[in-house]
């Protein structure tokens, strides 16, 4: 099989049929409309084998996640997603993996109604870069910048399960049964937070997804904004499969230095509670924690009880 009946069996239809794809997969490049009243926002992420993902890494999971921490991405900054495309790189024409590829990048494209519009096809070390395109209302886009002293900072979901279910792929902890299927589940099939991040413009005061490890992704936000935050260690919202296996000490590790978890991490204005609480009440909203404040200042410092506890550190391909 050559390059373009490769890209003509496997990437010519997936994911949604949009009316706004003017022209797809097949000319030099793609013609999308954008709709009137909205900005583009567009976002890219590469995966490679082995620094991304382990070896031996289920095809489909790797085609979800592609797309996964892309629309994680999407979710963070409000907008809703509308295309994609995908420059992969291959070692080899292997349909089997090819198709257990397509097969999961297209079930969350679909569970998005993302259409794939486009992108590359190459040979050699198993890498893909998605890029994922999306819209907002004009000037409604949710940043890393904004939260301000007094704000009141909140997590979606469950911080360090993906963290834990790469540690179990990978024989760093050791677990069995639901446990380590739940823990393992997080990690291989991220769900991105995307109607949630879309309901969050004009509530959240700033926001940002969680890859890096929660504590690392603050620090962003923190950064961006100008101001400092605090972190309560016993409000850390902590699953019972990774409390469980993990134990308290190393689950708070896992929840706040892992990474992957692909949840929104988001100020909130004190007056805009309220706006909040009906969101989180919303059929469908995920689960949703406050856990702690914003304040003046520079840095995330982590309190408990007890005391102030060290912050553990987030991830950085390029830290030594
Ligand atoms: P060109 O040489 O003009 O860059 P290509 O031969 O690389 O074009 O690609 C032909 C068409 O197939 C283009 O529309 C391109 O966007 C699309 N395409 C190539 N690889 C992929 C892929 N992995 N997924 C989706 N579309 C792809
Ligand atoms: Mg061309």
């Amino acid at each position: 099989m050559g390059e373009f009946e490769l890209i003509e069996r496997y990437f010519a239809a997936v994911g949604a049929a949009r009316g706004d794809v003017v022209l797809g997969v097949g000319d030099d490049a793609a013609v999308l409309s954008v709709p009137a009243g909205h900005e583009l926002i567009a976002c890219a992420d590469t995966l490679v084998a082995g620094q991304h993902f382990p070896a031996g890494f289920e095809a489909a999971d790797v085609g979800w996640r592609s797309l996964a921490v892309n629309l994680s991405d999407l979710a963070a900054m409000g907008a809703t997603p509308a295309w994609a495309l995908l420059a992969l790189t291959l070692p080899s024409i292997d349909e089997e993996w090819l198709e257990g590829f397509v097969t999961g990048f297209a079930a969350l494209a679909n569970a998005h109604a993302v259409a794939l519009v486009g992108g590359d096809t190459t040979r050699g070390p198993l890498c893909m870069t998605v890029q994922a395109l999306g819209s907002v209302p004009t000037g409604t886009a949710l940043r890393r910048r904004g939260a301000q002293a007094g704000d009141l900072i909140y997590v979606t979901g469950w911080p360090g399960d993906a963290a834990a279910g790469l540690a179990l792929l990978e024989g760093r902890l050791a677990g069995s049964g639901a446990n380590r299927g739940a823990l393992e589940a997080k990690f291989r099939r991220p769900e991105p937070r995307v109607a949630f991040g879309t309901r969050l413009r004009g509530v959240a005061s700033a926001c940002i997804d969680v890859s890096d490890g929660l504590a690392a992704d603050l620090g962003h936000l923190a950064a961006a904004s100008g101001v400092g935050a605090i972190i309560r260690a016993e409000e850390l919202p902590l699953s019972r499969a990774l409390y469980a296996l993990a134990g308290e000490a190393r689950a708070r590790e896992f929840a706040l230095g892992g990474g992957d978890d692909y949840e929104l991490l988001f100020t909130v204005p004190p007056a805009a509670r309220t706006a909040l609480a009906r969101l989180t009440a919303a059929t469908g909203a995920p689960a949703c924690h406050c856990i702690g404040e914003v304040v003046a200042g520079r840095g995330v410092r982590l309190v408990a009880k007890s005391g102030e506890l060290p912050v553990p550190r987030g991830w950085d391909h390029f830290r030594a």
